[in-house]
């Protein structure tokens, strides 16, 4: 069995947070990229951010293949949203919010700049489920979780499913 650190899940303030810039590569971020790697993959996620283990920094992990093509495994630090097209409607769900999914709006296509774990600046262009996955991730650098877009009414009924489901 894969032993993996605990993903945060909704109702610990780490995720609606800003999270903060990454600014050495050391150990400790290596390490923590690996458990957020891991902890992805033992939970059949698409990407992970580094505030879903509970270390509030502007790290982001992809992995569309689960785990199987290492060319669709991406690390990105202080990743940016540089331009964006399109539109594209699918529903998603968030490892924080397990058992949560709704139908989210999001841009067709992104592109994304940020650094490699080596610190290279690196740009990357998505579309599909990878330019979404980016969206989601980087949306959870700036403390935002995919029910800040339900409308008062869908919220009020996720919060009392989310109580009974805690109690
Ligand atoms: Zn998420």
């Amino acid at each position: 069995m894969m032993v993996h650190k605990p993903i945060v899940v909704y109702g610990d303030p780490v995720l609606l947070r800003r999270a903060e810039p990454v600014t050495k590569i050391d150990d400790d971020l290596i390490r923590l990229v690996k458990d957020m790697q891991d902890a992805m993959l033992a939970n059949f996620g698409v990407g992970l951010a580094a505030p879903q283990l509970g270390a509030s920094l502007r790290v982001i992990v992809l992995d569309t293949s689960d785990g199987k093509d290492p060319d669709q495994q991406l690390v990105l630090l202080n990743p940016e949203l540089i331009d964006a097209h399109g539109e594209s409607v699918a529903e998603e769900g968030c490892l924080s919010l397990p058992g949560f999914v709704t139908e989210m709006s999001r841009a067709a296509s992104v592109v994304v700049r940020g650094l490699s774990i080596e610190g290279k600046a690196i740009e990357i262009e998505a579309e599909g489920l990878p330019a979404r996955a980016l969206q989601h991730e980087i949306d959870h650098l700036n403390g935002i979780l995919i029910i800040h877009s339900l409308n008062p009414l869908q919220r009020d009924l996720f919060e009392r499913k989310w109580k009974q489901r805690q109690s």
